[in-house]
């Protein structure tokens, strides 16, 4: 027993224990606990450490609060940290005003995809929506409602899409889906399903909702083609759309 005290009164243990274990796992246990929660906890965890030690009275209880500051100190800056770097990948990622993932993250997550199912052997789709007349949307009931209509859509999107799927803000009224696993047939499909969505939803504004439709693009990628002329692929179908009557 003695021998196990003086292993864990050991300087070096103890400061493993104060800096590195008791924040590693107060920061396992989640940051759902609420602050006054987590230095009774770490103070508790003192409080054990020390008796362990064999400490007693106020020397034991002075200490398992020195315990408790350091480990909320410690965690205190961790979690900021990871906070930030969250923050940060967030805002690197996902575009602003709709919150879906933005033109580059897209890109960035089709690389990957497309090694993936290169690997597997699978089919992969892409499917390009393209709001119609959104300028005159904009020009009719104003940028803010332009805005809702943007946001109304992205939530709609995202319902639709199943979990591996990918939707991105591609540009200004145009979104790309990126569809694994899907062949030809059940990326048509999908795009059907997105177009009539959209066209049979509405958006509140002042006494006259606003209603909208896409002009939809689909290319499934063949063999060895390069993403950027899939993309070209998806995207030529809405100009075709709209030089025939767009809605399609
Ligand atoms: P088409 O039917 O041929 O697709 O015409 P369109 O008006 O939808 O397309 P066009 O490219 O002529 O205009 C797109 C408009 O989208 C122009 C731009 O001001 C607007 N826009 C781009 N980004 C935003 C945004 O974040 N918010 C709002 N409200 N409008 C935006
Ligand atoms: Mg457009
Ligand atoms: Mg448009």
């Amino acid at each position: 027993m003695s021998r196990l005290r003086q292993t864990l009164t050991h300087p070096l243990v103890v400061l493993a224990v104060v800096f590195v274990v008791l924040p590693t796992l107060m920061s396992m246990a989640g940051s759902t606990i609420s602050l006054a929660t987590q230095v009774v906890i770490y103070t508790l965890y003192g409080l054990a450490y020390n008796l362990l030690l064999g400490y007693t009275g106020m020397v034991s209880f002075g200490s398992s609060v020195f315990f408790g500051m350091a480990s909320y100190t410690a965690r205190f800056y961790y979690l900021t940290v990871r906070k930030t770097e969250e923050k940060l990948r967030a805002l690197a990622t996902s575009d602003t005003l709709t919150g879906l993932s933005n033109r580059r993250h897209l890109l960035d997550l089709a690389q990957q995809e497309i090694a993936r199912a290169r690997r597997a052997g699978d089919e992969l789709s892409l499917v390009l929506a393209d709001i119609d007349h959104f300028k005159q949307i904009n020009d009719r009931c104003g940028h803010d409602a332009g805005d809702r209509v943007l946001i109304h859509a992205s939530e709609l999107f995202r319902e639709i899409c199943r979990t591996q799927d990918i939707v991105a803000r591609w540009g200004g009224e145009e979104f790309l889906f990126l569809l694994p696993a899907t062949g030809e047939q059940a990326a048509r499909e999908f795009a059907e399903r997105v177009r009539k969505t959209i066209a049979a939803t509405e958006v509140a504004h002042a006494d006259q909702p606003i209603t909208f439709r896409l002009s939809m693009g689909v290319a499934t990628m063949v063999g060895w083609e390069h993403l950027h002329d899939a993309i070209g692929r998806a995207d030529r179908a809405p100009y075709l759309s709209k030089s025939e009557g767009r809605d399609r």
